[in-house]
């Protein structure tokens, strides 16, 4: 089968790669589409160098082999069904996972291809092999959607941190593609508005048709949007922490969603933070119980349109440089690879 590597900035090349067999807990997927994530973009733009590698780790597709252990199992996943991919490794017996917090765990992720190079997921290939406990069928939803099962679950853990309730008032600091993915899953769980805030008046155009309920940009977010019972930040630019802060009414709540410079430090009020009974809350990556509401909300359609909107292109394995390329030079939400 084929497996798409980084071998250094802008060079992307397919290696052929012994197919995984199956364990007896495992299924085989037949890969349909794979999205590219920041991740993969500063890969392939040298901003983060590790080569070589095998990223992608936004995946569906269809189930193409099922272990034995697992083939009969009620609720398993049958060959044929459409599902989307939790890639991450778990080891069930560190601190953070015998707390239940398996986004937290310290086991190391990936392992490797035949020739040793890294796998930061491996998804942009023919097929990638997990347990079966790793795959969510997404019924019959479009396989673009399906793809998004990764952004999605990430999105639901942000909210579930984040304790949005129906009613509340919500800003996202950031209209690329998490903040717009924030946006529709907030909008679907009853949020009474939700501001997108961003520095692109285009993005914050494209925003409104999505269904924002106000934009701005970041200097007349207070002004415009007024105060919020929740703030995500979902690009963690300098000043972000600050704003969100002051978009904050009594008793609100910051998510930092997005990656920050490691290095970047911001002072806040202790005192206000007491006072008006603030929280600043951080989330990272997903939880199986998100998964599962991220795959139902794709075979329920409710998400469909929004999803719809943010699928930029898709090109086949075959062109997956020109995918690469494209991800990473222009603005785009989601390029996914894979079928077509
Ligand atoms: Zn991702
Ligand atoms: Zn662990």
């Amino acid at each position: 089968m084929r497996v798409a590597v980084v071998t250094a900035p802008e060079a992307v090349e397919l290696r052929e790669e012994p197919t995984p067999q199956v364990g007896p807990d495992e299924v085989r997927v037949e890969v349909g589409a794979t999205g590219l994530c920041t991740m993969e973009r500063r890969l392939y733009s040298g901003e983060k160098k590790f080569y070589p590698v095998a990223p992608g780790h936004e995946v569906a597709g269809r189930v193409a082999e099922v272990g034995a252990a697992v083939a009969e199992l009620p609720g398993s996943p049958r060959v044929g069904d459409t599902v989307t991919v939790d890639l991450l490794t778990r080891c069930g017996t560190c601190a953070a996972c015998r707390r239940g917090r398996t986004a937290l765990c310290k086991s190391p992720q990936g392992g490797t291809l035949s020739d040793g190079t890294v796998s930061f997921g491996a998804g942009l290939s023919d097929n990638v092999v997990v347990k079966a406990t790793q795959v969510f069928p997404t019924g019959t939803a479009p396989i673009e959607h399906a793809a998004m099962g990764e952004p999605l679950a990430c999105v639901a853990h942000s909210l579930r941190l984040g304790g949005l309730r129906a009613g509340d008032r919500v800003a996202v600091i950031g209209a690329g593609y998490m903040g717009r993915v924030h946006l529709a899953l907030a909008r679907h769980r009853g949020a009474a508005s939700v501001g997108l805030i961003d520095v692109s008046a285009d993005r914050l155009a494209e925003a409104r048709t999505a269904g924002a309920t106000w934009t701005a940009a970041p200097d007349e977010a207070v002004e415009l949007g007024g105060k919020q019972d929740l703030v995500f930040v979902t690009a963690g630019a300098p000043g972000a922490l600050e704003l969100a802060v002051s978009l904050c009414d009594d008793g609100g709540t910051v998510v930092l969603y997005g990656a920050f410079d490691k290095s970047l430090s911001v002072g806040v009020s202790p005192d206000a933070i007491h006072h008006h009974e603030l929280s600043i809350v951080g989330v990272y990556s997903h939880e199986p119980e998100d998964w599962r509401e991220a795959a139902a909300l794709i075979a329920s359609g409710v998400l469909a349109a929004d999803l719809d909107a943010l699928v930029t292109a898709r090109f086949p394995l075959d062109a997956v440089a020109d995918a690469f390329k494209l991800a990473a030079t222009s603005p785009v939400y989601r390029v996914l690879v894979g079928g077509a």
